[in-house]
């Protein structure tokens, strides 16, 4: 009895604790993937964070014994649009992870708006940061309600707008039950795409000042791709953007590209400016460029 008690105790808590007044979905990835959760200091400030400035100041970090990330330093200024490249493994993700606070650094330090992150509660701030996932987790309730967790108190007016700026309106049309369709695991299954593109409207929703965008991969066709990355511009209108970034072409039009290798920060500048430079990003476009098909090189500029 017990044994069958426990975990059902758990899967209430858990459950709650999606529903419940923070309706966090970034929080639900740190619970599922049973990340230490980091503890808000005693003299945490519950502040607002309006501007959207990022700043990380000769960061270091490592899961474990391991260094994953070494003497990282970089700003973001209010409204740039700033991407992340590097191979795989190179520590992309983890700069997330660290400015969501779901892990402390080791060293050094990230400000948002000029404040230490460890010297604000964790609410504040995951209220100033949208992160638009590689993988988006559908809850079983309709299309309607799984956008409003971007924002519980939205209003239905405010959904729809969602909905239309992040390129969904005609994908919602039709379906059998418009945004009444019940979806996730046991309802409609939507593609990698389509749920990039709830992720979106849950993020337009938001309203933070700062954005996150895990970049689509290659299991997006290119029209999808681009789909996607337009109703993205649209929301990084007047807010602060960080995107990841697999394919180097999505990204030419960034402020800053910082050029993250085996953990350290190798290079930075914009797209011409590291072409330029003819260094590791330079190499980088010249090998993905070489792989191109004939229909993604269209596409480029
Ligand atoms: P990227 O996003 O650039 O592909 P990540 O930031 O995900 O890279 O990972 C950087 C390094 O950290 C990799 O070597 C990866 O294996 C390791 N790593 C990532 N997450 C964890 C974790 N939770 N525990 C231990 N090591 C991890
Ligand atoms: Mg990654």
């Amino acid at each position: 009895m017990m044994q069958l008690f426990m975990p059902l105790n758990f899967l209430g808590f858990v459950y709650r604790e999606i529903r419940g007044a923070l309706a966090n979905i970034e929080r639900m990835f740190s619970l599922l993937d049973k990340t230490p959760l980091v503890k808000d200091s005693p003299t945490a400030k519950a502040v607002s964070l309006t501007e959207g400035r990022v700043s990380f100041d000769s960061v270091g970090f490592g899961y474990g014994e391991r260094e994953i990330l070494k003497g990282v330093s970089f700003e973001i200024e209010p409204g740039q649009k700033v991407a992340v490249v590097g191979e795989s493994g190179a520590g992309k993700s983890t700069l997330v992870r660290l400015l969501f606070r779901f892990y402390d650094v080791s060293q050094g330090a990230i400000r948002v708006d000029g404040i230490d992150i460890r010297d604000m509660t964790q609410d504040a701030l995951r209220r100033a940061i949208a992160i638009v996932p590689q993988d988006t987790v559908l809850f079983n309730d309709t299309l309607f309600e799984n956008i409003r967790y971007g924002r519980p108190d939205a209003s239905d007016a405010e959904i729809w707008q969602a909905i239309e700026l992040a390129h969904l309106k005609q994908f919602v049309e039709a379906l059998p039950q418009q945004a009444q369709t019940k979806v996730g695991e046991r309802g409609m299954k939507l593609s990698g795409g389509e749920k990039q593109r709830v992720a979106i409207a849950r993020a337009i929703l938001k309203r933070s000042p700062i954005l996150v965008f895990d970049e689509a991969t290659s299991s997006l066709d290119s029209r999808s791709e681009r789909a996607i990355l337009k109703a993205l511009d649209e929301v990084a209108k007047g807010h602060t953007s960080l995107v990841i970034a697999h394919r180097l072409s999505t990204v030419v039009d960034a402020d800053k590209i910082l050029v993250l290798h085996q953990g350290q920060l190798v290079e930075s500048g914009s797209h011409d400016s590291l072409l330029a430079a003819d260094g590791y990003y330079a190499r980088l476009w010249r090998i993905q460029h070489t792989k191109q098909t004939d229909e993604s090189v269209q596409v480029q500029h």
